[in-house]
């Protein structure tokens, strides 16, 4: 049980009490004093309530940001401690940020709970199987590669079943999670298809690093693959470095360290590229890498080079806008609806610009997606901490999909790509999932079968 300032509230099986009281005044931070400022501007307004997908589903206070951040403060001014509130109000956050757009004091709860969660854990220590995980294989391209082989290895022979049932995926942690949820891995990575693919088309235009995210590489290549291809044939030569994981799966799992440590590496790598720009099809990786300057400004030695890979560094689809999508589009005669990202930024081009890019498609037919901008329940390792929770977000998600008659769900993040394929095979059999690069390559080949001798990249 933990303590609050707004009410009784019960809710999920964990029995809250909200104690109603005047705002203290603020004090001296025992700890998070970096989110401090941050949770005190709460007004206490409400307006978080309609936005947030785990109180639509749980409709009780702490689910709220404004409950989370209370509890989150009440813990910093030392009235509970952070393991009080462990289960429930930072467990069950999906960190979508969602409530930041109804929130007038733009207060950031999704990033003061990763906080939170980052502090409980180093007051307590993180589970073994997720620090090896997060420290000896994200960080290090040899070893994600090892894990491919090992995993195909594993579903090929049976002994990922064995994994299973010995508990060994769950020692693992959200990696093992990952390794259920994703299902069979294609057996040619990116990286792999990254090798054979032609030139680019025409006279180039630049060069543009794609960071290939370790979670896209393994579980779906072909989305990748899409993007190399249309890049191509926009005329952009693509180099594709062997980086690490950005570090967004510590931030998300508490692991502070890690996440410093995966920063730090991929700047090294990246600062003397030799290119126009650095891309990447994965929004919330990519906007994690957009962060770097800001992650490691006190660190001299790299601050600047940290902050001039983060500034060089675009979500593909807004590089493509801008640049210009060159290659010739054919028809597609598909009713599309396009499901936003909560990595998304909250406005400008970085979020119209997946809506331009379709609408740029001969004959397609957009279809407007009731709470598009909402979480679709597989944020990080969520499927795994919050499973029901999860499911019960994904089960409104494609309601909201049904409601819309498209017959192609559209999305640019992994781990949405993800759980919506898992949410089409529960509830909506036929509705086929894609990233945005798949579908642009689909129109590139549309207009190529119209026009022989012209090939997509
Ligand atoms: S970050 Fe997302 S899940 Fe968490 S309180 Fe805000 S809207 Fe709700
Ligand atoms: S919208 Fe912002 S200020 Fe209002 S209650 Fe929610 S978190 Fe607090």
């Amino acid at each position: 049980m933990f303590a609050d300032r707004a009410g009784a509230v019960q809710g999920g099986g964990r029995d809250v009490l909200l104690q109603c009281a005047t705002m203290p005044e603020p004090v001296a931070p025992r700890f998070l004093a970096d989110v401090y400022e941050a949770a005190s501007r709460c007004n206490k307004c409400s307006l978080c309530q309609a936005v947030c997908p785990t109180y639509l589903v749980n409709p009780v206070e702490w689910e709220t940001a404004r409950g989370r951040v209370a509890l989150i403060r009440d813990a910093i001014e030392g009235r509970l401690e952070l393991r009080d509130i462990a289960d429930g109000p930072l467990s069950t956050c999906l960190t979508c940020n969602n409530c930041i757009a109804a929130c007038a004091p733009r207060v950031p709860t999704g990033d003061i709970v990763s906080r939170a969660r980052q502090e409980l854990h180093e007051q307590e220590g993180h589970p073994a199987g997720q620090t090896l995980v997060l420290r000896s294989v994200l960080p290090h391209p040899r070893m994600l590669a090892l894990v491919h082989r090992l995993s195909r290895a594993a579903q090929v022979t049976g002994l990922h079943a064995l994994a299973r049932h010995s508990g060994v995926t769950r020692w693992l942690g959200a990696a093992g999670a990952l390794m259920e949820h994703v299902g069979p891995l294609p057996a040619r990575t990116a990286h792999h298809r990254a090798r054979a693919l032609p030139a680019a088309e025409g006279t180039p235009r630049g060069r543009v690093a794609l960071f290939v995210c370790c979670y896209q590489n393994l579980a779906a290549p072909a989305a990748t693959e899409a993007v190399m291809r249309v890049l191509l044939s926009s005329g952009f030569e693509v180099v594709v470095p062997r980086l690490g994981c950005s570090g967004l799966p510590a931030k998300s799992l508490g692991d502070r360290d890690a996440e410093l440590d995966m920063a730090r590496r991929n700047v090294e790598r990246l600062r003397e590229l030799a290119v126009d720009a650095l891309v990447g099809d994965v929004t919330s990786c990519t906007g994690h890498v957009q962060r770097y300057g800001e992650l490691l400004r006190h660190e001299p030695p790299l601050a600047a080079a940290a902050a001039a890979v983060a500034s060089r560094t675009w979500r593909v689809a807004e590089f493509l806008l801008r640049a210009g999508l060159t290659a010739p589009l054919g028809p597609l005669r598909w009713r599309v609806a396009y499901d936003e990202p909560c990595s998304l930024p909250l406005g400008g081009d970085a979020r119209e610009a997946p809506y331009r890019l379709l609408g740029s498609i001969p004959a397609l037919q957009m279809r407007p997606l009731a709470e598009t901008e909402m979480c679709c329940g597989g944020a990080g390792d969520y499927v795994r901490r919050e499973p029901e929770r999860s499911a019960a977000i994904l089960a409104r998600k494609l309601n909201n999909v049904a409601a819309s008659g498209a017959e192609v769900l559209v999305t640019d993040n992994i781990s949405c790509l993800i759980q919506l394929r898992e949410g089409a095979r529960r509830h909506a059999p036929g509705l086929r999932v894609m990233h945005l690069f798949e579908v642009l390559l689909a129109s590139m080949e549309s207009a190529q079968r119209r026009a022989p001798g012209r090939r997509p990249g």
